[in-house]
């Protein structure tokens, strides 16, 4: 295993992937399609060239959430594991919270911002982007 490889999966371990290198993006995100998905009021997501992603078991189930949007999770345990836009096949997201240590990588942005639950104070040095990055 090489030492900059980092690896992830599902809360039941059907769903396992290893990345190469660190994500080129880790965001906070407060749109209300992540909330939904994934059942939390803010979503972590780590930005990857899709070749930097190996999934080493089965592969998440997609869920298109638009025309363009693809969310992946785990059809034993219901994990949110990854997000694709068709539109950019290139890169890939997955969920910070699947890595088996997410102190690995630290969000740097909050995006769709304007979307942020209103009690929920997150104090920090982080780029704010009211909608998406750009
Ligand atoms: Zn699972
Ligand atoms: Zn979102």
């Amino acid at each position: 295993m090489n030492e900059k490889t980092m690896q992830g999966g599902c809360q039941c371990g059907a769903v396992k992937y290893e990345v190469t290198d660190k994500p080129f993006g880790a965001e906070y995100c407060h749109c209300s399609m992540c909330r939904k998905t994934v059942g939390a009021v803010t979503v972590n997501w780590i930005d990857f060239k899709v070749e930097q992603v190996k999934w080493t078991t089965q592969l998440p189930k997609e869920y298109a959430s638009s025309e363009h949007a693809f969310r992946g999770f785990c059809v034993e345990c219901g994990c949110s594991m990854s997000f694709r836009d068709n539109r950019r096949p290139e890169f890939l997201s997955l969920t910070l919270g699947s890595l088996d240590d997410p102190s690995l990588v630290e969000p740097t942005q909050h995006i769709y911002a304007d979307d942020q639950v209103k009690w929920l104070n997150i104090v920090d040095e982080c780029t704010r982007f009211r909608q998406g990055a750009v």
